[in-house]
This record gives structure tokens, sequence and C-alpha cells, in this order.
């Protein structure tokens, strides 16, 4: 497969706010479903395990005019659940068997009452993600409620619970976080070969694709890079904060790398590699999966830091993992977890001496020359009295 057809059918899934592709999956046998998932974090192997599609529903980007979703929420919020209530209201969602609500912050958490009121036929849950000092705790709390999770969605779906079957797909998603994590690690070595709005369409693609059918393109993908050469540009090597839910348009990420910023890590699609290393595949697979996630998961804004130092460390060790020359924190406007995070991210980059800017953008935000003279200019200073 060329590289172009591949881009061009994860563009294809990226622009399909019908979700056309999960209906025709779910055509393709009887008795076939899909449950929904919003940002960060859900617990996908449950949802797989039970038979069902694990659907990511990032909002509608730049692609929808909202026309009903404001009148659900007040004007000083974020955009992604105004275009998630317009998805709702005009019917593309309605392929879906379920939603799920994890708590990645207080928005989050009200539209799953709003989804409730909404669509009162669909199963709706909301995901009170393990949060806390007490690991042990945690990982018997989250566990639990996996093993409920797991109970309703296999009512939902018309099957039984089977330990065997969250196994595999255990299995499953630990070789797709693999395949996430080599492409990130391929355009961290070679950025001019992987540009980010690639990368981020091919994520995109994993939201909505059977795992199978994204690991085959992925790879797919990895073998037109390592095939193809293409010569470096004297871009500036950043890393980008702080995007992890609402998800920034596309032609921002491309105006960041246009404005001479190799994007070299980011939080974009953050829940397809949110766990670090392969869950384990023996014991109790619900004490597993929870075990990941409380021990193991990605630093972030959306959990907990019980170390007051650790939010600080996290840009230093992240620039110095990506041989980063700085770090561009961007986030959603209105996204409390990234803006209430941000002094403290921005005074860990300070003290690291890791140059920094920051801006804020929408889901459809459709002017991007501000982000384009703001990065070329960052990236200019970075080249001429350097970064770390
Ligand atoms: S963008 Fe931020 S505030 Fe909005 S729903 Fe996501 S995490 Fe919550």
């Amino acid at each position: 497969m060329k590289r172009i057809d591949i881009v061009a059918e994860a563009r294809a899934l990226y622009e399909d706010l019908d979700l056309q592709s999960v209906k025709r999956w779910m055509a393709g046998a009887p008795g076939r479903k899909a449950v929904g998932y919003l940002p960060v974090y859900a617990p996908k192997e449950i949802i797989h395990a039970t038979g069902m599609l694990p659907v990511g529903v990032h909002g509608g980007g730049d692609q929808l005019e909202i026309i009903r979703g404001d009148a659900y929420y007040q004007s000083y919020i974020c955009h992604l659940p105004r275009s998630v209530v317009e998805l709702g209201l005009s019917g593309r969602l309605d392929c879906l068997s379920g939603m799920l609500f994890p708590s990645t912050c207080d928005v989050i958490r009200n539209l799953s009452g709003v989804w409730q009121v909404l669509k009162s036929g669909m199963y709706v849950r909301y995901l009170d993600l393990p949060q806390g000092q007490d690991l042990d705790a945690m990982v018997a709390f989250w566990a639990s409620d996996l093993k409920i999770l797991h109970q309703d969605l296999a009512r939902v779906a018309g099957v039984e619970v089977d330990a065997e079957a969250l196994r595999a797909s255990l299995a499953l998603y630990n070789a797709v976080r693999e395949t996430v994590r080599a492409l990130y690690a391929a355009r961290r070595d070679t950025p001019e070969r992987v540009p980010s709005e690639e990368l981020y369409l091919l994520s995109r693609a994993g939201e909505v694709l059977p795992p199978e059918s994204f690991m085959a393109l992925a790879e797919a993908y990895l073998e037109c890079v390592r095939r193809e050469d293409v010569p470096a540009r004297d871009n500036s090597r950043v890393v980008v904060i702080g995007a992890f839910c609402e998800q920034p348009p596309l032609g921002l990420i491309k105006t960041l790398e246009r404005a001479g910023c190799y994007i070299v890590d980011d939080d974009f699609v953050l829940g397809n590699r949110m766990i670090n290393h392969p869950v384990s595949l023996d014991g109790d697979p619900w004490m597993a999966l929870s075990d990941a996630l409380v021990r193991d998961a990605m630093k972030s804004s959306i959990f907990y830091e019980a170390d007051p130092t650790g939010k600080k460390r996290l840009v230093k060790e992240r620039a110095a993992a990506a041989r980063a020359d700085g770090v561009i924190f961007a986030a959603a406007s209105f996204c409390d977890p990234a803006l209430l995070d941000r002094p403290m991210l921005r005074a860990g980059a300070d003290a690291a001496h890791v140059p920094s800017i920051s801006f804020k953008y929408s889901e459809n935000s459709g002017q991007f020359q501000q982000f384009r003279e703001q990065a070329g200019t960052f990236s200019d200073a970075i080249k001429l009295w350097g970064g770390r």
C-alpha cells in the first residue's frame, strides 16, 4: 500500500462524522454492536471482550456547525461537549449501543448526565477512574468497577462475561499500544519522514477501526517510512503538551510543523497509549487491567499526582525522552485540567531551562496565522539562542 493511500484512508475515517465505517463493520455480521467513549482514557479491552467495537468520540472538530449544542452549556466552557451534543442531537451517534464518560473533568461528568436525558434508550456509564494515594485500594476499587462495567456491557451485547475473552483483548490491546509506540518512535527519530499530520490521522483512525485493521494500516505506514528517504529540514524539535482531550484542528497541527517545529512528542489522542507497559496476562484479568492503569499510566493532567514535584519534573523528563529543544503548551480554551496544571508544568520547564511557549485553541479554530507566527518565532529563537 502506498503512503498516499494509507493517509487518504485515515483522513476519510477522520472526516467520517456519520460513523459510516462503524456502520459498515456492524453490517459485516449479524448482531454486531459498537460502544462509544469520550476522552481521555476508557478501558477499550472490556468493550472488545464483549465482542463490541470501541469507538472514540472526539467531537466534531472544525467540520461541524454547532446549531443546538450551544444551548446545553454556558459560554465559559470548552468546545468539545457542545460538538458531542450536536453529534448526538443530529443522530450521528445513534448507531452506538452505549457511551462511556470517563472522569476526565467535571464537563465530561456532567455530559454523562446530559446524555442520559438525551438518549434514554442507550446504555450510559460514568467511569470514576481511580485517583488517590493508596494504590492497593485504587486497584481493588477500579477492578471491581471494571467487573460491573463488563457485566453491563455483556448484557448490552447479549453475551456472557468471559475472562478468557478479556485476556485475549488485553493481549490484542497490548499489541495496539506497541504499534502506536512504534509510530511515535519513528516520528521521534525521523520526524522528517513522519509528519505529525499523518501520525495524527493514523491515531484517529485507530479510534474507530477494529484493532487488527488499525495495526495493519499502521504497519503498512511504517513500512513506507522505512523505505522512503526524506531530507530533514532545519526545524526545532518540540513537545506539545496539554492537548489531551479536545483535539486541536488538523490545520493547527500542520501549521506548527510548517512554521518550523517538528513535533517529536505530544498528548493527542492520549488514551491510545495511556498504559506504558503490556498488561499482564496472568491471574485475574480485571485486576491486571486495573493494576496497569493505577501503577503504570502515563503522567498527565487527568490524574492526581501524589508527588508534589512530579508535575514539575514531567516536562524535563518528556523533553529529554523526545530529545526536544522546547515545549509548546497547547490547551483547549477553558480546559480546567490542562490550564490548572500549566503554571506547575511551566515552572518545571523554566527550572530545567527548557524553552516554552503557550497558547489556547478550540477544536473549531479556523485562523492559524497567530499560531504560525508564534511557533515560527519560537523555532527561530531556539535556533538562535539554543534549546536545552
Ligand atoms: S477539553 Fe478539558 S475541560 Fe473540556 S471536556 Fe476535555 S478535559 Fe474537560
